[in-house]
């Protein structure tokens, strides 16, 4: 079996819930599960109408419902027109949306827009859309059933972060989705809710499809879980700034999991994690290119990959150096110079020491002031500003002799501060400014993916 998850972008209009009825048909014979993300940004919608509501601005927040409901509406008047398949879903909205005005009403009345209200409110959203989509492929011919994924992820309290418990989730997917896939039935049912041991609807984080998507997939021992979204899987560089970024064709676990802090927004390690750990390939794949192939994450990078597989990159970065002569031979500096930084909620990205000098790049620091006055306590500061933190990722770069020589030999003109290797085996990371950003991701990756092996690379 496999686990198809359709994130909001692949279900947010009526072109693209087609060619997912398109998709879950060709997938058919391999007994697929469908999970399903709310459509578009509805969950968002959904945030904003609480948020409304509880500051007492009612008539804003009904706008918002309105405005759900009617692209709600529209959807399905546009996939299931003239269908038998229409009445149950609008019967669904019917409802959902009454009582979603009473929440917002409610809302208004308390003032108090808390974590588990919250939770209840953004399930409407995965809800509403595995109705429409389910009664969509039903239409379509496909032996769906539609099954409410709150009878089987069960969680912990922790409202709007809440983690699952595998134990009882995975009994409870053999209980209740084993029999429905083995039976040939195409189960359709909600990523991102669940509920909780003491039974309150709660959510597993935003984006948390994907996370249930892996879940399930580990606890039913799927063949592969894959995940629809709107690119071609994980890129070797950003396309905006690299016109020939391609997708990456096979990964490991970690190199994913190194890119997702770089902004790869594909992919969250953790929702990744359960698939990996029971050795369950990921797939990511491009609803708008159904015929790609996209990537493949395994737990481990395979041997004849490349060394490098990505480059990566983070602006808004800023430098720090501090300069003390009281850090000679001294013990404990570090442990108290990163103790002011957790007092001043900054975590760096990258460090580098010296026997007198620490300089750390910090991404948006929130509280700078604060951090600046507890430094100056240290010794000299230095900041500088605008930077970017470029980051070559590959499971092979530990193994590849002379990686740096190779990664350094076409930004002979760039400054280039902070570099580090090593301090996560599959990254090597170093700061340019940000005007030097764009040539530098484009020479990385002219050199790792577009020339041929030893040859210069200019501009
Ligand atoms: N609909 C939820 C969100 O937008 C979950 C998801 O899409 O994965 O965060
Ligand atoms: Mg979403």
């Amino acid at each position: 079996m496999r686990i198809l998850k359709f994130g909001g972008t692949s279900v947010g209009d009526a072109a693209s819930i087609r060619t997912v009825a398109q998709i879950v048909g060709r997938e058919a014979p391999h007994r697929p599960l469908v999970v399903l993300s709310a459509t578009g940004d509805s969950t968002d919608r959904l945030a904003e109408i609480g948020r409304l509501a509880a500051k007492g601005r009612l008539f804003e927040s009904l706008s918002v419902v309105e405005a759900l409901e009617s692209a709600h509406r529209r959807l399905c008047g546009a996939l299931l027109d003239g269908s038998p398949h229409r009445v149950p879903v609008e019967a669904f909205f019917d409802e959902a949306f009454f009582s979603l005005r009473a929440v917002a009403r409610g809302l208004d009345a308390v003032r108090d827009f808390s974590p588990a209200v919250q939770d209840r409110l953004l399930s409407l959203g995965e809800l509403l859309s595995t109705r429409l989509i389910a009664e969509v492929l039903a239409g379509a011919g496909l032996p769906v059933e539609w099954v409410d994924i709150r009878e089987v992820v069960v969680t912990d309290e922790a409202h709007t972060c809440a983690e699952p418990l595998a134990e009882e989730t995975a009994r409870r997917c053999g209980e209740i989705l084993r029999p429905l896939v083995e039976s040939g039935r195409i189960p359709v049912t909600q990523g991102f809710i669940a509920r909780s041991v003491s039974g309150a609807p709660t959510t597993l984080g935003r984006g948390g499809s994907d996370y249930t998507a892996s879940l399930l997939g580990a606890a039913l021992g799927a063949e592969e879980v894959q995940i629809w979204t709107d690119v071609d899987g994980v890129m070797t560089a950003d396309p905006s700034l690299v016109p020939g970024a391609r997708s990456i064709p096979v990964m490991g676990f970690e190199e994913a999991a190194e890119l997702a802090f770089f902004g790869a927004r594909v992919l969250h390690p953790r929702s990744l994690q359960p698939a990996v750990e029971r050795g369950i390939p990921v797939r990511v794949l491009n609803t708008r290119n159904p015929e790609g192939t996209g990537t493949l994450v395994l737990a481990e990078a395979p041997a004849n990959g490349a060394p490098v597989k990505s480059v990566a990159y983070k602006e808004g970065m800023t430098l720090v150096t501090l300069v003390s002569a009281r850090m000679f031979h001294s013990q404990g500096f570090l442990a108290r110079l990163f103790a002011a930084l957790e007092r001043a909620g900054a975590a760096p990205d990258l460090v580098a020491t010296s026997e007198v000098s620490v300089a750390f790049a910090l991404w948006e620091p929130a509280r700078f002031e604060a951090l600046a006055t507890e430094l100056r306590g240290f010794g000299r500061v230095e900041v500088r500003e605008g930077q970017a933190l470029v980051c070559v990722v590959g499971e092979r770069l530990k193994s590849t002799p002379g990686i740096a020589a190779q990664v350094f030999e076409d930004l002979r003109d760039v400054r280039t501060s902070l570099i580090s290797l090593g301090g996560s085996e599959i990254n090597l990371s170093f700061v340019v400014d940000e005007q030097q950003l764009p040539v530098v991701v484009r020479r990385l990756h002219r050199r790792f993916f577009e020339a041929p092996e030893g040859q210069e690379v200019a501009g």
